[in-house]
């Protein structure tokens, strides 16, 4: 079972969420525990403060250390090499999000994240007792419970036995060779003038699965050919001259 805890200002955003869908049965049938936290509950004043204006100037409040440092230690331990939960921090600033990042950490006996607001968080907080920050993308949104719920719902999908046909895992976009996955169609056979393509409707596995290898490669060219790059086996299917750039993981950069 994988254990997510969650703390946030804003536990009530969570609701529906952790009942709905593939989380809420994930939860249900025991694959995962998922607990929000308010972090308020940790603070010491009589206004429950979690947040007070920048050093140096500016606009804003920043997350203090007090009462996130003590928060997330009450619910992961002290950081070091003996802590058993992985401590994230959603961020704009973080390493991107993707499904390899997902996959991984998937495979985690359990995860806390941390929600910023505000201007963001007191760097201390970081340096002691966070592992990782991730970014869901290159905007900045008001907060991290939305970028936490994007990655609790990737998360959840791939835990064993929450999806119905795990084989929709290996076919879809990113897994399937790193690319994304092709059109998909289904009844009505014609739709306002625009039919299925007929081999789909042939019953030759083997043309439908050359047809959905084509159009994956097609689709991922037009649209992220960065993908291809990462996926060698598919780069010489879809007609991508080498390129000079040295391999590795585009997607997960050195960070400094
Ligand atoms: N001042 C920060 C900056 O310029 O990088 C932005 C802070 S943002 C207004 C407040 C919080 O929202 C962040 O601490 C983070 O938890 C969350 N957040 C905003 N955009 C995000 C993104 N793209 N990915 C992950 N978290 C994000």
């Amino acid at each position: 079972m994988l254990e997510i805890d969650v703390l946030t200002i804003f536990p009530e955003l969570f609701g529906p969420f952790l009942d709905t869908a593939f989380v809420g049965m994930a939860r249900r049938d025991g694959a995962a525990r998922i607990d929000t936290h308010d972090l308020r509950g940790w603070a010491t004043d009589r206004h429950r403060s979690v947040d007070d204006t920048p050093y140096g100037g500016g606009p804003g409040m920043v997350m203090t250390p007090e009462p996130l440092v003590p928060a997330i230690e009450a619910l992961a331990g002290p950081k070091g090499p003996d802590r058993k939960v992985h401590v994230i921090c959603l961020s704009p600033q973080g390493r991107p999000l993707d499904q390899a990042r997902l996959v991984a950490l998937a495979a985690a006996p359990a995860l806390l994240f941390v929600c910023g607001r505000y201007e963001g968080i007191d760097q201390r907080v970081l340096d002691l007792a966070v592992d990782e920050e991730l970014s869901i993308g290159d905007y900045v949104l008001s907060g991290g419970e939305i970028p936490t719920m994007v990655a609790i719902e990737g998360l959840v999908r791939l835990l064993p036995g929450v999806l119905g046909n795990p084989d929709s895992i290996e076919t879809e976009s990113f897994r399937g060779g790193g690319v994304l996955e092709g059109p998909q169609y289904t009844r009505p056979p014609v739709y306002r003038g625009l039919e299925v393509p007929p081999v789909l409707r042939s019953g030759n596995h083997a043309a439908i699965e050359a047809w959905r290898r084509e159009q994956a490669l097609n689709r991922t060219r037009a649209r992220r050919p960065e993908l291809l790059d990462a996926a060698p086996e598919s780069r010489s299917d879809a007609g991508i001259e080498e390129t000079k750039r040295p391999l590795g993981d585009p997607t997960h950069p050195k960070r400094d």
